[in-house]
């Protein structure tokens, strides 16, 4: 008797998939052009036009365990070419989106990120949060130290500030950490994996080769047949800001147990010709470059082939919230603006908030679980096909 395969369609996970950002999944008629067109998809069992049908069948296990939708970089050259419009592109994003919902426990963030109806409970934590310290430090108002000036940490204390960031730093690292346990093992229990699954350590000895010989030099990207240079050259501005901002960030917190516990002296405001200063500006310019090319490329996507998703715009507002409110914070404190500079500032902490503690939803979160993959991929020899 012939063997029979039963399918279970998941139709919910069809409408979830639909509302993440794979709208048109439904038009593919799988002629596969958008396989062979894929400058990165390997020879061997091809994408993205398999996880077109995953997607279109339900087939939710198969697709959120999909180890090939990390290994695309976006690039649109398959909703560029699909002859149906049935955007392929967005549907391997939408993948990723959803995947972002399965690995990182709990799930229920997941959910909270996946909707804007749901950004008012989202914003109005931290804002909450904020609100009654800034009501307990100065009953809402706006103080100067003796000459006049405006300080942060008359209203929102360095040590409050580490005592809400610190926990959120420590939870996220382990959300992460388990959430690429659970990604590995995902993909282990895949028929992708070799037979015993791959050793976690050795996925993490690949995962650092892939970061010294794609990440830091952006090759992938290079290679993604994209023409679009504004969209290489503003993800290394945002890529770059972000280290640079996370490595002053890391200084200051640092600095001031330093200053607290030891007879240095390097409380903040830092002078402008600080090292971690300038390195902080520099940072920031690198960020705003990179948001200005990345939001042009967006508003520009001709829609019948590209469409930007509630989870791409959240990303780019939100960085944009961030970098926007840090700098004219800083410039509002210089120019002693009482009555502007400390709601600016207020706006600022709760957008590196919503950054920050909710990044294990976020598609930020594609930072770490694409890196991982792509170790992954480079440890069972998955490698994308030879450039022509
Ligand atoms: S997504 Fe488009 S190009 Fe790919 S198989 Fe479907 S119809 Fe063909
Ligand atoms: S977006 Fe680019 S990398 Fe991703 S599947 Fe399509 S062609 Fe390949």
């Amino acid at each position: 008797m012939a063997h029979v395969n039963r399918i279970e369609p998941d139709l919910q996970f069809i409408k979830d998939l639909q509302a993440a950002g794979g709208e048109s999944l439904k038009k593919c008629y799988q002629c596969a052009t958008c396989s062979v067109v894929c400058p990165l998809s390997p020879e061997e069992n091809p994408y993205p036009r398999k996880e077109m049908i995953w997607a279109q069948w339900g087939l939710k296990n198969k697709l959120v365990g999909d180890l090939d939708m990390w290994l695309c970089h976006n690039c649109g050259t398959c909703s560029d070419e699909c002859p149906r419009g049935a955007k392929p592109a967005d549907l391997m994003a939408a993948a990723r989106n959803m995947a972002y919902q399965h690995v990182a426990k709990p799930a229920i963030m997941g959910k909270l990120m996946s909707s804007p109806k749901y950004l008012p409970i989202l914003a109005g934590i931290p804002a909450l949060l904020f609100l009654v310290a800034w009501y307990i430090t100065a009953g809402l108002g706006t103080p100067v130290d003796e000459y006049g000036n405006v300080l942060w940490r008359l209203v929102f204390p360095i040590m409050f500030i580490d005592l809400v960031f610190g926990p959120i730093a420590l939870a996220v690292a382990v959300i992460f950490v388990l959430g690429v346990r659970n990604l590995i093992k995902i993909f282990n229990d895949s028929p992708q994996a070799p037979v015993g699954g791959v050793p976690i350590k050795d996925v993490l000895k690949s995962t650092w080769q892939v970061i010294k010989d794609q990440i830091l030099t952006h090759t992938k990207w290079k290679e993604c047949g994209s023409d679009n240079k504004d969209r290489f050259i503003g993800h290394l501005g945002i890529f770059f800001g972000f280290i640079g901002l996370f490595i002053v960030t890391a200084y200051v917190a640092v600095a001031y147990w330093l200053s607290v516990f030891t007879d240095l002296e390097l409380y903040t405001p830092m002078s402008l010709w600080n090292p971690f200063k300038i390195l902080a500006n520099v940072a920031s310019i690198a960020l705003i470059v990179g948001l200005v090319l990345m939001t042009k490329r967006r508003l520009n996507l001709d829609d019948a082939k590209f469409k930007s998703s509630y989870y791409d715009w959240y990303l780019l507002g939100l960085i944009w919230v961030v970098t926007l409110s840090g700098m004219f914070s800083q410039l509002l404190r210089l120019a002693d603006a009482v009555g502007f500079a400390y709601p600016v500032y207020y706006i600022h902490l709760v957008s590196v908030f919503m950054l920050f503690a909710y990044l294990p939803w976020s598609k930020l979160a594609h930072l770490v679980y694409r890196t991982v993959a792509l170790g992954y991929a480079r440890s069972i020899g998955r490698d994308p096909k030879p450039q022509a």
